[in-house]
């Protein structure tokens, strides 16, 4: 008997535990920026240059969040997965003739775009990547969603550097912002140094993350523009780079080596769904006598 993993077993979403250390980074990070930010870099504009970047800065921030946790809170799985468990819920029999493929890992019947992915360790509809940053899938079902967590947090990241760097230059000028150190906030030469340094850390890191998500940005601007997946792109990358010549089960190198690579990494690990081929087979043969069958009448008349 096939053992398969189950539905109601699978990891739903990148809020279960295990959190990814990168996970939890990002959310220091976005903790940091907030605390500098709002508390000891906008306060030192002038009215009502304070205003609009608190509001817009509120925005971005809302976004950010609300974008990432919807991205990660989507469970990405093939739909294919959930029908099947809600089939056997309500003992119901389920249709495998729909799914042409059968994935060699989890066992389950799935869609043609379909990947299983080894963290999550479940089929992805239309897998573009997982993302160990929101510690989930980016597949179908969230990955517009993670198109606008990009675009967001990339404004985010260039507002806090372009600010940040508004203000440590008026603050080493002796501008008006080195004025509402003292008045606004209270900061004396004394303390100006540990100010400084929290404020340079913020400038380091947001400028560090803009260029990350530019070039993260332009890279899937160019998936977009060739219609491709981030999967996809790897896999013709592997391919082409490959010096290997791919077996069943191992890879064989020049030398004649044997070399266990998981097949995943190699190709998609998937079988043809027999039920499938057959049903299609059947559909396409019944669709054709249907088309046919009118045709001839208005021939015949
Ligand atoms: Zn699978
Ligand atoms: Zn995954």
């Amino acid at each position: 008997m096939i053992s398969f993993v189950k539905y109601e077993n699978m990891r739903k979403n990148g809020f279960k535990r295990p959190f990814h250390k990168l996970q939890v980074i990002s959310w220091v990070y976005l903790s940091y920026l907030f605390c500098i930010f709002s508390f000891m870099t906008i306060t030192l504009f002038p009215y009502p240059l304070k205003t609009i970047l608190a509001i817009g800065y509120a925005g971005l921030l809302f976004s950010v969040i609300l974008t990432g946790f919807w991205c990660t809170y989507i469970d990405p799985s093939d739909p294919a997965l959930f029908e099947a468990a809600q089939a056997k819920l309500l003992s119901k029999p389920v249709d495998y003739k729909k799914y042409p493929k059968i994935c060699k890992i989890c066992k389950n019947h799935v869609n043609s775009d379909t990947k299983h992915c080894r963290e999550c360790d479940k089929c992805v509809y239309h897998f573009d990547h997982h993302c160990k940053w929101l510690n989930n899938c980016i597949g179908k079902k969230n990955y517009k969603l993670y198109a606008f967590l990009l675009a967001s947090f990339q404004a985010h990241n260039l507002m806090i550097c372009i600010c940040g760097g508004i203000v440590i230059k008026g603050i080493l000028d002796e501008s008006i912002y080195y004025e509402n150190l003292s008045i606004l906030m209270h900061i004396t030469r004394g303390s100006l140094g540990v100010y400084l340094t929290l404020l340079l850390m913020m400038e380091i890191l947001s400028l560090l993350a803009a260029i990350a998500m530019f070039q993260l940005i332009l890279f899937h601007l160019y998936l977009a523009f060739k219609k491709m997946t981030t999967y996809e792109y790897i896999l013709l990358k592997r391919r082409n780079e490959s010096r290997y010549r791919v077996s069943n089960i191992k890879v064989v190198n020049e030398k004649e080596v044997i070399e266990e690579v998981p097949l995943e990494e190699v190709y998609e690990p998937y079988i043809e769904n027999p039920q499938y081929k057959h049903d299609e087979t059947l559909q396409e043969i019944n669709t054709t006598n249907k088309k046919i069958a009118p045709s001839d009448e208005i021939n015949a008349n």
